[in-house]
């Protein structure tokens, strides 16, 4: 039986999306190939608000993390972590031996923009990494005001992970100033896993040729290049299943209307943190809380596997706590295709078994 997922990703895929997969294929160096790519990356600029280039990469999101992390530091890259998927971007680092700082912030509080300001200050750095919205904890960066005292640094090249929030939350990348902007098909795209996305600034390619090896696969600057050579195709071939599902997600997406898209979501975290503090309590601080998911500290000490067994007799799914806050919290999503009467559902039908627990 299906389990419908309240998981931060994968998340639920529509059944008419999901058919897009099944489309026969194409050859990927076909004017088609082109055509399809060339459009995805349109209406894709559209949901990053950005007049940027869109490259795709076939893998996950991390791989583009990882990725630009390799081609754009060419001195120092200094990490902020709010979280498991902050460290991420420091652990890359260190794999690919390039110099690495890294500041953390306590589990449930942000990344401030005081601490960018403190850091970039130093002079040390030429690339900054921040998660807008870190999966683990359920905190949402103010990535406004670290926007805001950026300004004060235009130089250093600016990474940012929306993996879990982009097509659910407005990030305005151009006007955030985001050189980077990461995002992944299976969050709140609603998609299957397999595809990243990413926007890259001008001064951003420029900056990457400092760097001497910037890998292959997932070197920016050689995936930019061919976008512009070749017409928006890759040097190796993608996952075209993906791009043909795509291409239909966001003219679903585009015609539920982005701000409608994001009232929706910011109505079911609303809903759902409610919901938290009645039955539980909150776990980042709620300023910062999550829009497209709702980590939950465990107060009343209940098992989440059972609780995940008896959601998944009536067929649905949440996530536990990730690493560290693995029983300390649990999580819900509240992303991509559900609705506020999938919330109610899901809600209630915990509310249900808790005494059972
Ligand atoms: C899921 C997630 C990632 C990892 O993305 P993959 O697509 O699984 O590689 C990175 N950052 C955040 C914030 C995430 O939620």
């Amino acid at each position: 039986m299906h389990k419908k997922l309240f998981i931060p990703g994968p998340t639920e895929v529509a059944p008419d999306v999901l058919q897009k997969m099944a489309t026969p294929m194409m050859g990927h160096r076909s004017k088609d190939a082109s055509t399809l790519q060339r459009e995805i990356s349109d209406k894709m600029k559209q949901v990053f608000h950005t007049v940027n280039p869109i490259l795709l990469s076939t893998s996950s999101g991390s791989g583009l993390m990882e990725g630009s992390i390799r081609s754009m530091t060419a001195r120092r890259v200094m990490c902020f972590s709010v979280g498991a998927f902050g460290k991420r971007w420091y652990k890359m680092a260190q794999a690919n031996g390039i110099e690495a700082d890294l500041v953390e912030s306590e589990f449930g509080k942000p990344t401030t923009a005081e601490m960018v300001d403190k850091a970039l200050a130093t002079g040390k750095y030429d690339v900054f990494t921040v998660t807008h919205n870190e999966t683990s904890t359920g905190v949402m960066n103010p990535v406004a005001e670290i926007a805001e005292v950026r300004k004060k640094y235009p130089d250093v090249i600016w990474l940012v992970d929306t993996v879990s929030s982009m097509a659910g939350v407005k990030i305005p990348v151009d006007e955030l100033g985001i050189d980077v902007c990461i995002t992944s098909t299976q969050k709140a795209l609603a998609l299957p896993p397999g595809l990243a996305i990413c926007s890259v600034s001008p001064k951003a390619l420029e900056h990457g040729k400092q760097v001497k090896y910037r890998g292959w696969y997932l070197d920016i600057l050689e995936l930019y290049k061919y976008v512009e050579t070749k017409d928006h195709q890759y040097s190796a071939t993608p996952s075209l299943s993906h791009m043909f599902a795509l291409h239909y997600q966001l003219d679903r997406i585009l015609a539920e209307g982005l701000e409608k898209r994001y009232a929706r979501h910011k109505e079911m975290a609303e809903f759902t943190r409610a919901w938290a503090k009645e039955h539980f309590a909150l776990f980042p601080e709620e300023k910062y809380a999550s829009q497209t998911l709702t980590t939950i500290t465990n107060t009343r000490n209940i098992s989440v596997k059972a609780l995940n067994d008896a959601l998944g007799k009536m067929g649905m799914q949440i996530s536990n706590g990730y690493g560290d806050l693995k029983e300390k919290t649990f999580r819900i999503a509240h992303m991509g295709e559900l609705t506020m009467a999938d919330m109610k559902e899901v809600t209630s039908a915990i509310e249900k078994v808790l005494p059972t627990l």
